[in-house]
């Protein structure tokens, strides 16, 4: 641990971390605020600061692989393969039930607040929408085995490395009771070695987390230098109702569950705040997956056998901030080019959103290429010089503001099942509730 250090940065590392966190935070939107209003400047700026973002991503992106690796396989070697199913079917269900509830409160607050409203936009614009790709769903479940699993590790293809590991640890497991000694044995040290793996590279997060703060003050800096003012204006009520419905999502329905299953929600945020603020600025589910990791561990109380499963599942498939933003983007495209969906299109919104929030990775800017196939879906198609793809590009132009939220969101989804999957398999710490 940092704390007691002394020297000259001693004042950096003996302060509360979250407290440097949020320090970074709010400084970094005032400095980008405020270099937002002076665009002769923005770009010297960003190219400045830029690599001392990018380090924190990428220190980041660097330990993602081997944390699910090693923290997996060690999980599913020290969990019974039948509650390794059970907890599987639980968090499917969590995850899908509150992804399809999140796209419904998009369009609920969408209908109230009416975004692109009067806007009446007419093509013209020279956007060129990018193809998304829709594969057929034999072929998406089979790419989750991997048929080389270095390939899928080099690739960093999350569920083809869960399905790997999880794999292999059920595997070490069995080997573990094998009536040869030696290979017993083997197993034995075999499970100690990933679970130490596991716990160094929990320790080296937290050695990155110390950077945190200040890759926080420079990603937040570049957003809003870039995009913070193009957001006041027409986007105003878009980026408000997309942030309504993830506060009331937050609150509703996250608070609601875990309160079904007592669990506080404020003492559930307290836990959680340090991921929600990496996700918020990373605006990636992936990169921020070993601070979820650790944060799961360490202030919610989840054990690891559960978490290194669920959390990164979620971050590959449960995006409830990406489909409140889906739901909510498709109606102010349906406003704005005077064409409001109608009931039947809402409805296909909810399916087709639901699922394109599955299909979204977890990396900066998916959901919006996921947003071209759900207004495909409704017969709104982004061509060339098309009233949709103006309405689109404007949509686009503030996408950073919009991701920020919605991986927030995406992040808080993951922990909150995760808290109440462990909740009712009885392995909750509730002493870290207290
Ligand atoms: N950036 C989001 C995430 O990583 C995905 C999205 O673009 O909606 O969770």
């Amino acid at each position: 641990m940092a704390e007691g250090k002394k020297g000259a940065l001693g004042w950096y590392f003996n302060s509360n971390l979250l407290t440097r966190i949020l320090i970074g935070l709010v400084l970094g939107a005032i400095v980008g605020i405020i270099l937002g209003f002076t665009p002769g400047a923005v770009k010297g700026y960003v190219s400045f600061v830029q690599p001392f973002g990018d380090l924190f991503v990428r220190l980041l992106k660097m330990i993602v692989v081997p944390v699910i690796l090693f923290s997996l396989i060690a999980g599913a070697a020290s969990i019974a393969p039948s509650r390794l199913g059970r907890v599987g079917v639980k968090i499917m269900v969590y995850y899908l039930f509150t992804s399809a509830l999140a796209v419904l409160i998009g369009l609920v607050f969408a209908n109230i607040f009416q975004p692109g409203a009067g806007f009446n936009i007419v093509g013209a614009a020279d956007i060129k929408g990018k193809e998304a790709v829709v594969q057929p769903l034999a072929t998406i479940l089979l790419n989750i085995i991997p048929t080389n699993p270095m390939e899928s590790l080099a690739k960093g293809d999350v569920l083809p490395i869960i399905f790997f590991a999880v794999v292999f640890g059920l595997g070490i497991s069995f080997v573990k009771d094998s009536k040869t000694p030696a290979i017993a044995k083997g197993a034995d040290m075999l499970f100690d070695v990933c679970n130490a793996a596991a716990e160094t590279m929990y320790k080296v997060v937290k050695g990155i987390m110390q950077y945190a703060p200040i890759g926080v003050f420079v990603l937040i800096s570049i957003v809003f230098a870039q995009q913070g003012p193009k957001a006041i204006g027409p986007l105003l009520i878009v980026t408000l109702t997309v942030y309504l419905g993830l506060l009331v999502h937050l609150v509703g329905v996250y608070g609601g569950f875990l309160a079904v299953y007592k669990l506080g929600l404020i003492k559930f945020l307290k836990g959680a705040n340090e991921a929600m603020v990496t996700a918020f600025v990373t605006r990636s589910s992936s990169g921020t997956l070993p601070i979820t990791l650790r944060v799961a561990e360490e202030k919610l109380g989840i054990p690891r056998a559960t978490s290194s499963f669920t959390l990164p599942l979620g971050a590959t498939i449960n995006m409830d901030g990406t489909a409140i933003y889906l739901g909510v983007c498709a109606m102010f495209i349906g406003y704005a080019i005077g064409r409001p969906l109608t009931f039947n299109q809402q409805l296909t919104v909810i399916i087709t959103a639901t699922l394109a929030s599955i299909g979204t990775a977890g990396v900066p800017g998916a959901g919006a290429i996921m947003l071209l196939m759900v207004l495909e879906s409704i017969g709104l198609k982004v061509e060339a010089g098309s009233a949709v793809a103006a309405a689109y590009a404007m949509i686009l132009g503030i996408d950073a503001l919009l991701d920020m939220g919605r991986t927030c969101l995406n992040v808080t989804g993951d922990l909150a099942g995760t808290a109440i999957v462990s909740k009712t398999e009885n392995e909750l710490d509730l002493a870290k509730w207290r």
